[in-house]
């Protein structure tokens, strides 16, 4: 892989697609490919074969994916599930067929038993029962991963599958139906703090344990495979510490500036108790995570700020 591979972002709308294209913009590679949804449907296996076989593609970074929070997992799981595999499935025996060597494919932490000995280890995969409020989407990740490692064994490619903890960063997802816990309660108590509201509502107990990752250490994560003779096989990517919700959830309130009650609606799915990662399979190839949660939550902070802050604040003005 050199700076001149044509390398197709699959999904570089997303936030792990666009963080993908910034660094390796950044890195001097200049031949990236992209293409918009509607430009092309990963979904559709013709649109894909025919892109394929005219992209004269390298690598392929196959970032394109129906993600979502705890309630969109639950309420949606043929999607979660349809999407996905469709996705995998096309993108990855394309690129074989038109002789891709390099390919990096995304999941996530969730493909883990939900009562898993922590850290999570990547030979834990598949010993047991997953969580049940995304084993939809976890069944589809795992089947990407396990559809990486077959093309590998029988034709000898180099597929490598990263997965990621709980990711945050520019671009995400800020929709309350959808998102995940971190934009989620950084919205929340940005409007709380406008509206000067007295509490803040989290979902749950509190006491689930989540780690998160910056989706720039992703990025950087994904170049370093890319860069590097990593070998085949699944990598997790994260920080190696964890905390609380309710941490977290006061976490972004200094960060906000929000100083009222935090209120806990335990009507809401707690999901798994804890899935911190063990990172030590890519640490000992030389890789570690650099963005710590504080600094990351202020850039973040910082981002929505530019991309939603506004219209809530003028709302806030007219009231
Ligand atoms: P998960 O890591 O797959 O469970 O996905 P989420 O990021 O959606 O949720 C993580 C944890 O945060 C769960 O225990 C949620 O109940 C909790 N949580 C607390 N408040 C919120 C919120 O406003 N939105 C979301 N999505 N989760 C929340």
């Amino acid at each position: 892989m050199d700076t001149n591979s044509r390398i197709f972002v699959a999904g570089h709308r997303g936030m792990v697609g666009s963080a993908l294209v910034r660094a390796l913009q950044a890195r001097g590679y200049r031949n990236l490919v992209t293409r918009t949804r509607a430009e092309l449907d990963l979904t559709d296996q013709s649109a894909v074969d025919a892109f394929f076989d005219t992209a004269q593609i390298d690598a392929v970074l196959l970032a394109a994916a129906k993600v979502g929070g705890i309630l969109a997992n639950s309420t949606q799981p043929a999607q979660f599930a349809y999407d996905n595999l469709a996705i995998e499935t096309n993108v990855i025996r394309a690129a074989y067929q038109t002789g891709v060597e390099r390919l990096v494919f995304f999941g996530s932490s969730c493909i883990y038993p939900r009562e898993c000995p922590q850290p999570i280890r990547e030979t834990y995969l598949l010993t047991s029962p997953l969580e049940p409020t995304n084993e939809a989407y976890a069944i589809a990740k795992i089947a990407g991963l396990k559809l990486c490692e077959a093309y590998n064994r029988q034709y000898g490619t180099h597929y490598v599958s990263l997965m990621p903890t709980n990711l945050y960063g520019p671009n995400d997802n800020y929709d309350l139906g959808s998102s995940h816990v971190l934009p989620a309660l950084i919205r929340k108590a940005h409007e709380a703090r406008a509206s000067g509201a007295a509490s803040l509502t989290v979902w749950g107990s509190g006491t689930p344990r989540r780690e998160f990752l910056h989706v720039d250490d992703l990025a950087d994560a994904t170049i370093f495979v890319l860069e590097h003779e990593t070998g085949d096989g699944v990598y997790n990517v994260g920080v190696g510490e964890d905390l609380s919700i309710r941490e977290l959830a006061e976490r972004v309130c200094e960060t906000v500036g929000f100083e009222g009650e935090l209120v806990f609606d335990t009507s809401k799915p707690d999901g798994t108790p804890r899935k911190l990662l063990d990172v030590s399979r890519l640490g000992g190839l030389g890789w570690r995570a650099h963005i710590g949660l504080e600094e990351g939550l202020a850039r973040t902070y910082g981002d929505f700020l530019h991309t939603h802050g506004a219209p809530v604040l003028e709302a806030h003005a007219q009231a």
